[in-house]
């Protein structure tokens, strides 16, 4: 049985990410995307609301688990009983950290593995920031998110 971990910050959800967990979910028998709780980085979301938009727009694929996390990513990943870690990458400029996080997970748990799915091109320029940037300025987000993250993402810039 493959299982595999999508982690990240998803703060929020965008079709960039979404496109790498249905993409992975047909790849693995389990797939948990797991949100970062990182105090941080101070998300524009919390973490509850983080899940429960993660929640809605995976509710179709019956392999999908969404869950939050503290601390170190090999951790959750062996407390799930997980093999594998699955990133995306969308330019060059994604490459370097993420070679740095996958081998430094390596030596901490060698067991654990990461694959990399590249991006969907439609989405390669797409970040969860920049889509909060157009949306503070009350920019049109709907190529960039589900509508009803597009809706809270609304809300949330307008205090409601
Ligand atoms: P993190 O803070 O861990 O980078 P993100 O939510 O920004 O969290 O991203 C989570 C993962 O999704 C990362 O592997 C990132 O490269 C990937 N990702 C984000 N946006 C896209 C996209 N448009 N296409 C493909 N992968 C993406």
């Amino acid at each position: 049985m493959t299982v595999g971990v999508y982690p990240g910050s998803f703060d929020p959800v965008t079709y960039g990410h979404f496109d790498i967990i249905e993409r992975s979910s047909a790849i693995m028998d389990r797939l948990i995307v797991a949100v970062l709780n990182n105090s941080s980085k101070s998300p524009l979301f919390s973490v509850e609301e983080r899940v429960n938009m993660l929640i809605d727009v995976t509710k179709h694929l019956p392999n999908v688990e969404v869950r939050s996390f503290n601390g170190l990513l090999v951790d959750f990943v062996q407390a799930n009983q997980a093999n594998v870690i699955i990133r995306g990458l969308r330019a060059v400029t994604d490459f370097e950290y993420e070679l740095q996080l996958s081998q430094t997970n390596r030596v901490i748990a060698p067991q654990v593995d990461t694959i990399f799915l590249t991006t969907n091109l439609k989405y390669s320029y797409l970040s969860s920031s920049i889509v909060k940037e157009i949306a503070m300025y009350g920019g049109d987000i709907s190529a960039f998110v589900h509508p009803s993250i597009a809706e809270k993402i609304r809300a949330k810039f307008a205090g409601d």
